[in-house]
């Protein structure tokens, strides 16, 4: 649907501590200044996030997490929480990255407290979903994303809902310099559309953006962009850079 404005966001996963990331983030803010019709977005590391915050504030560039947990305050030691991001300068947080199920233990349920959590505070978040190479080779790609989304979303209908973007991201296209072919990441997004009108009703599903995310490159983004369920990325490696970063936010 036309109406989606893309996002393009940057995942910086565990790299750059403060001063390394507001340099970064100063030189994108000038160079994607003429950028109007993208959001565009970028999740530094938890001890980064206020300082850019700071930089991109009055910019149309805004700050995400690359996670949080769900409770508002507590004895949770090492965790944050939505309203500690907030008040640091975060609007979007990414959830269930690969790299959190992989290696952190995060599943589908506490997925979905994540993104509750999130929905409920006001923050946008990033629902990241994808398959391994094994499941993919054993046709099982569908049947993963579904789950995902199915248990990542329970209960979870409400107004602030409309905040929220799914990321599509194939594990085996993370970091690998294997990217889907448009008609992959095409074909995988069309069925979530399809499953998120089925859940959801077809207006949000026409509303919602859906990400690929995996191996974005300044020259795979515009194929990837003309497809017409793809409606922005999530980029890690190529995010990291601002010169590349850039190139791939002008598509
Ligand atoms: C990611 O971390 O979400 C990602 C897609 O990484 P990369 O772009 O490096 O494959």
């Amino acid at each position: 649907m036309d109406t989606r404005q893309p996002l393009i966001a940057g995942n910086w996963k565990m790299y750059k501590t403060g001063p390394e990331a507001v340099e970064t983030a100063k030189r994108l803010r000038d160079l994607a200044s003429d950028v109007k019709t993208t959001d565009i977005m970028i999740a530094p590391t938890f001890t980064a996030i206020a300082q850019v915050a700071d930089i991109l504030k009055g910019s149309s560039i805004a700050t995400g997490a690359q996670n949080l947990y769900w409770e508002k305050e507590g004895a949770y030691t090492g965790e944050i929480s939505p309203s500690m991001l907030i008040s640091a300068g975060c609007s979007y947080v990414i959830i269930g990255h690969s790299e959190r199920r992989q290696f952190f233990g995060e599943t589908d349920e506490k997925t979905q407290k994540k993104v509750d959590a999130a929905v409920k505070e006001g923050l946008k978040p990033i629902l990241c979903v994808g398959e391994s190479l094994e499941e993919r080779e054993s046709d099982k790609t569908f049947s993963v994303l579904d789950k995902q989304i199915e248990i990542g979303l329970k209960d979870l209908f409400s107004e602030n809902l409309n905040n929220l973007v799914i990321a599509y991201e194939p594990i085996w296209a993370i970091g690998t310099g294997k990217t889907a072919s448009k008609d992959q990441a095409q074909d995988v997004h069309r069925h979530l559309r399809s499953g998120i009108e089925k859940n959801f009703g077809k207006d949000f599903s026409k509303g919602i953006r859906i990400l690929y995310g995996g191996s974005v490159k300044p020259d795979n983004i515009s194929e990837l962009m003309a497809m017409p369920d793809i409606d922005g990325a999530l980029v890690g490696g190529a995010s990291l850079d601002a010169e590349t970063f850039s190139k791939i936010v002008h598509f």
